[in-house]
């Protein structure tokens, strides 16, 4: 994918808010695009390999009802909870998955949930984003990142796929793949706990292993746990922008971590980082 933004992508950064600032050239020196980034963060032209366009966000938006909030540690029991057995998870083919999810009682959350939340998108695609936890409004649609007219957090999303190409029901190079780390919501959008974490992430592990995506954005804390524990067993004492600015690997595909759309709206500030991180994602795809 070409970093060079066409008029589409630049209408779309400017419907989310993001203002093109300094016109670097599409082939500027990493070091010099970071530095362009207003709170860019230091490693991030430390771990890039590659060269990327810069931007900053302003603010557009107000913000939601609070959800999990970024920079706070989850609850100190991190360790792993009793995980389900994974050998019939990890044989199973999409649609089976799909019902096994839709009906799973593994965790404490079905009995608050009014429907699971699988995902949505192309099970094919190269982007895979993952949330932390599906909303009220997704508990009540089945969808992740809602993007009915009055839910700024999914029509956030949007924009951010827009501007890097992507389209939440695109097809081919558009495609993507949305869905979140816990497949159920937990009652009043409290942290999850670490026991639900794990029952849920051989679900998340399966996904990706039948999708086989190029990328992964993981967007909040409890995605990034999710996907990183296994490699990075501090991942559940950092914060989030620690996780930043850096290339992860899940089961070999590359990692990059950045803000949840939700914790963008109240904290608009921090779009620019945001887009320094789908910046970061892009080169990756780029350099696949
Ligand atoms: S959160 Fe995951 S493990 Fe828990 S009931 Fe829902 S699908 Fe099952």
């Amino acid at each position: 994918m070409s970093l060079n933004l066409d008029p589409r992508q630049r209408a779309m950064l400017e419907a989310m808010g993001v203002t093109l600032w300094q016109p670097l050239a599409a082939d500027a020196p990493i070091a010099q695009v970071a530095a362009a980034i207003p709170n860019a963060p230091e490693n991030i032209a430390a771990n890039a390999n590659t060269q990327r366009p810069a931007a900053r966000f302003d603010q557009k938006f107000t913000a939601p009802k609070s959800t999990l909030a970024p920079h706070q540690p989850l609850p100190p029991a991190l360790a792993p909870g009793p995980a389900i057995d994974l050998t019939p998870v990890a044989t199973l083919d999409w649609p089976t998955l799909q019902t096994t999810v839709a009906s799973c009682q593994a965790c404490g959350l079905c009995q608050g949930r009014k429907t699971t939340v699988f995902g949505t998108g192309d099970h094919q695609a190269r982007w895979l984003v993952v949330g932390d936890a599906p909303s009220e409004a997704d508990d009540a649609q089945g969808q992740p990142f809602t993007d009915a007219p009055n839910q700024l957090t999914g029509q956030l999303l949007d924009n951010m796929l827009k501007a890097v190409g992507l389209a939440r029901n695109g097809t081919g190079e558009q495609a993507v793949f949305i869905t979140n780390a816990l497949k159920c919501r937990p009652p009043a959008s409290r942290n999850p706990q670490a026991d639900e974490i794990a029952q849920c992430e051989p679900y998340l592990r399966r996904q990706v292993a039948l999708i086989q995506p190029h990328i992964i954005l993981a967007l909040g804390r409890v995605a990034a746990q999710s996907l990183l524990q296994a490699t990075l067993p501090e991942v559940t004492t950092l914060p989030l922008g620690k996780l930043r600015g850096q290339v992860h690997r899940y089961q070999g595909v590359p990692v990059v971590v950045s803000y949840p759309p939700a914790y963008l709206l109240r904290a608009p500030h921090d779009k620019a980082k945001a887009w320094a991180d789908l910046c970061l994602a892009m080169a990756v795809m780029k350099s696949a």
